[in-house]
């Protein structure tokens, strides 16, 4: 049981996402089935990132069940770059967004048919954008210059850019990790260029197709995602009347988010589902030719991936426990909080398997680099945990290695395993 009682609640309550997850008799985690133990053995060792894949089918199994088939779900691969999962995603989902000619190259190698693959992200390199028409992705354009340099492309090859063009929407989303519209933002075009869009736009050398409006992130407020989505919906509507061509797609862009405080609430996704589908019934109407596209990245993978760190080491300082392990912020920067968290709250951490047998203590994770800003959990309550045992951290599989700086301090780099 838990002991002295001096920390605030939220880190001492363990998160529900550890109770939630399964365990052998022995207390051990499950990944793919295995003990934590023998899956990080095949994995190569600790450190190393753990990835269920059957967690991820049952993610996109639970949306489908009750999305409208006029919905499509794009994995953006930005979340998760592994290439053995963006080919698992390319089986699994309608198509992949990617925001670099390096994710361009994973996703036309995952098999995904070309033509469900688009790529957003501003500053696209020239030479990016003739790799994307080649290819004969959705370019989604964020500049008039995009726009400009891609009907030269299409009118020089005979062969038309397939555009869809982002725009920066008059609103923001509520309640939300990262917001990427309303007001001054490097992303997308502001409404009032739109019409000088829509004139480069007009079949000489670039066909418009639809709109991508992506309004935020990490958001867990099933209200404010349909809000946004409603919003979004009817603008685009709105704009429709400036383009040469109704749209065939329009990305509504996603910002489910996941769990990672122990009081974070789930997302109530079922009522964001609901609407949804409320507006594909009403697309139906408005353009029975069109379908809603949403780009979800964290919400698929992020609860199926556990990073796992060995304790190298076990310390204590001025009255405080510190458990020094094999991995730390180099691989896994947004748990130690310094990716986009304006207040450093801890990830689910837990020890594996029957360590302590049942007694627990106050302790902090960190890693083996020479800087304060290294800490996993801080002043979590653990399992008492003894060099050589695995130390997990919960919610990790976006965000998690691609988002980290590996290099800094020269340790050898993460191990990855799907399973
Ligand atoms: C980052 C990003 C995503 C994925 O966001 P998640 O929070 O991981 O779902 C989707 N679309 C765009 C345009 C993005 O920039």
């Amino acid at each position: 049981m838990i002991g002295e009682m001096t920390k605030p609640i939220d880190t001492i309550a363990p998160p529900s996402v550890i109770d939630e997850w399964p365990r052998d008799i022995d207390g051990q985690f499950l990944v793919g089935g295995l003990p934590l133990t023998r899956a990080v053995a095949m994995a190569g060792g600790s450190p190393c990132y753990l990835y269920d894949r059957q967690r991820i089918m049952s993610r996109i199994a639970g949306l489908r069940r009750r999305l409208s088939p006029r919905v499509r779900i794009h994995y953006a691969i930005k979340a998760n770059p592994m290439a053995a999962l963006v080919c698992m995603m390319a089986g699994l989902t309608d198509g992949l967004d990617v925001a670099s000619g390096g994710e361009l190259g994973l996703a036309l190698d995952s098999g995904m048919a070309p033509a469900e693959i688009s790529f957003a992200g501003p500053g696209k390199l020239e030479a990016e954008l003739i790799r994307a028409h080649a290819a004969g992705i959705l370019l989604n354009v964020e500049s008039l210059r995009e726009a400009r340099l891609l009907a030269a492309l299409g009118r020089s090859s005979g062969r038309d850019a397939r555009v869809a063009v982002r725009c920066n929407l008059p609103f923001e989303l509520k309640a939300s990790g990262m917001k990427m519209t309303g007001g001054p933002k490097p992303f997308g075009i502001d409404q009032a260029d739109l019409p000088a869009m829509m004139d480069i736009l007009d079949g000489k050398g670039a066909q418009f197709e639809g709109f991508h409006l992506y309004a935020g992130s990490q958001n867990l407020k099933a209200d404010a995602i349909s809000e946004a989505q409603t919003k979004s919906y009817e603008q685009a509507m709105r704009w429709t009347t400036l383009a040469p061509v109704a749209p065939r797609s329009i990305n509504l862009g996603g910002g489910f988010g996941i769990r990672y405080a122990a009081y974070d609430k789930p997302l109530d996704v079922g009522a964001v589902i609901d609407n949804l589908n409320g507006l594909a019934e009403r697309l139906s109407r408005d353009l029975p030719e069109a379908h809603l596209v949403i780009e979800l990245g964290r919400y698929l993978v992020g609860e199926a991936g556990l990073y796992v760190a060995s304790v190298v080491d076990k310390k204590q300082s001025c009255g405080q426990t510190f458990l020094v392990t094999d991995g730390g912020m180099h691989q896994h920067l947004a748990a130690s909080g310094n990716f986009g968290q304006v207040i450093r709250k801890n990830y689910p951490v837990a020890v594996n398997g029957s360590a302590g047998h049942g007694k627990r203590e106050i302790a902090s994770v960190v890693g083996p680099l020479c800087t304060p800003l290294d800490i996993l959990a801080d002043q979590a309550d653990l399992a008492v945990a003894d060099v050589g045992d695995l130390v997990a951290v919960f919610q990790s599989g976006a965000y998690g290695r691609s988002a980290s700086p590996q290099a800094f301090l020269g340790h050898a780099a993460v191990k990855e395993a799907l399973v």
